[in-house]
């Protein structure tokens, strides 16, 4: 189908309706009331972060967790802003809070740092993994046990799931079922309104042990205790995280000496375009904010939604970036094959922000284009002091950045 421009309702019911009749493909149901997209409900949510009950509560699925995720992985906040305004609070403990931030920052630039290879495995395994398909019972929310399949209703309902869950899931995933992580990671990715590529891939790594020195579980005790008995007070079933972590260690993992998996990505055909004279700003889906500096541009700005980018997304991971787009009334709205909108554009210069998503940058190669640097959370200096490194380990890098995003 040749691509075409759309105009989204300003009505949130009819834009709803609107992008689920415009994509029948992408599933799931509608983006709920808690989590409208856009800048306006994410600096909603930053006025009420509360930095010093975090770190103390974190690690409790009622803890008080931000909720900011999918609107830094959109660009709705920068993370910058996000940590002046974290730095802003009094509060006698808020440095957790900022460490978590700068995890996201940590993935980020392993992403820049060796682009598609984050989608193989990074280290050879520490433990001998399986790699079986996903079986349809976890995808169901049909296990039987109530903590996962709490889990998976929640990913499904909601596009959201809290950190401690996505650890317990992937590792219940992983080790107990002995699934592929990287099936897991393409389909848990798909189903969050925060999926982001290295976030996602990275943790999911971390928790194979692909990345990392060790595997990471868990055992009923610590799923009790971190969700206040919700589910194991009424699970009927016969538990398999019900033992000591020594006797879970000896169970679950036997040693190995296999290699690294490499994941085969698919490779993109460039075919010629022809190229005009228009100078276009091209929004890509993390800079979804009227506050980029981009936005300020007189020139003309576009917005692509590209089947090939969000291919197997949930129907309300769409529906959160109409949302976005709403608040950017400047924006002209494609849908359709990128190179195909930039052509019919008669595009010659093409602006966006930095990225380290190597698929658009490929498709972008056939113009002149510059990237604008995503606003940055510490100096230039620690900044090439970290590319010198290379890839650390999280407290290398922790070391290196820590004194500028604490002070
Ligand atoms: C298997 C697995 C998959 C994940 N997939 C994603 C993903 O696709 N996208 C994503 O943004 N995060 C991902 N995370 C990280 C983390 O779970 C989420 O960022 C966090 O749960 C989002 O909720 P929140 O905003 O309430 O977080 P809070 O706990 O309130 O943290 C504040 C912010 O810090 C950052 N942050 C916190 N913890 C982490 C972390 N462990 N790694 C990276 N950033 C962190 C996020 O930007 C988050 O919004 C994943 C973690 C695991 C274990």
């Amino acid at each position: 189908m040749p691509a075409f421009n759309i105009v989204i309702p300003q009505s949130r019911p009819k834009r709803l309706e609107f992008i689920r009749e415009l994509f029948p493909m992408h599933s799931g149901p509608d983006l709920s009331e808690d989590w409208q997209g856009g800048r306006e409900e994410g600096l909603k949510r930053l006025a009420l972060i509360l930095p010093a009950q975090y770190g103390k509560t974190r690690n409790y699925l009622d803890g008080d967790v931000t909720h900011l995720s999918p609107y830094i992985r959109h660009g709705c906040l920068s993370l910058l802003e996000v940590i002046h305004h974290t730095k802003s609070i009094p509060a006698s403990s808020r440095d957790k809070l900022l460490f978590e931030f700068a995890w996201r920052d940590y993935w980020r630039q392993v992403w820049y740092f060796v682009g598609d290879r984050i989608h193989s495995e990074m280290e050879p395994p520490k433990v001998k993994l399986e790699r079986k398909a996903l079986d349809s019972d976890i995808i169901d929310a049909k296990t039987g046990l109530m903590c996962m399949d709490n889990f998976v209703s929640e990913l499904k309902g909601t596009g959201y799931l809290h950190n401690h869950a996505r650890m317990w899931l992937a590792s219940y995933i992983i080790y107990w079922r002995g699934i592929d992580w990287r099936l897991a990671a393409h389909w848990m990715h798909d189903l969050l309104l925060d999926g982001d590529q290295a976030s996602n891939t990275l943790s999911w790594q971390w928790v194979a042990s692909t990345f990392g020195s060790k595997p990471y579980f868990f055992n009923q005790e610590n799923l009790s205790k971190y969700t206040h008995n919700r589910f194991c007070g009424t699970c009927k079933a016969n538990c398999p995280f019900k033992e000591s972590y020594e006797t879970l260690n000896t169970t679950l993992f036997k040693p190995t000496s296999a290699p690294a998996k490499v994941t085969a990505l698919a490779r993109i055909e460039l075919q010629e375009i022809s190229q005009g004279l228009e100078h276009i700003v091209l929004f890509h889906d993390e800079m979804l904010s009227a506050n980029n500096e981009l936005y300020r541009s007189p020139k003309k700005k576009v917005f692509i939604f590209d089947p090939r980018f969000q291919k197997n997304w949930a129907l309300k991971r769409l529906q959160f970036i109409a949302d976005c787009l709403v608040q950017m009334p400047e924006i002209e709205v494609w849908v359709g094959d990128t190179r195909e909108v930039l052509g019919t554009m008669q595009a010659g210069k093409i602006e966006t922000q930095n990225t380290p998503n190597s698929e658009l940058r490929a498709i972008l190669t056939q113009w002149d284009v510059t990237y604008e640097d995503e606003p940055a959370i510490y100096s230039k200096k620690t900044q090439a002091k970290l590319a010198s490194k290379g890839i650390v380990r999280f407290s290398k890098y922790w070391n290196e950045v820590s004194e500028e995003i604490l002070n």
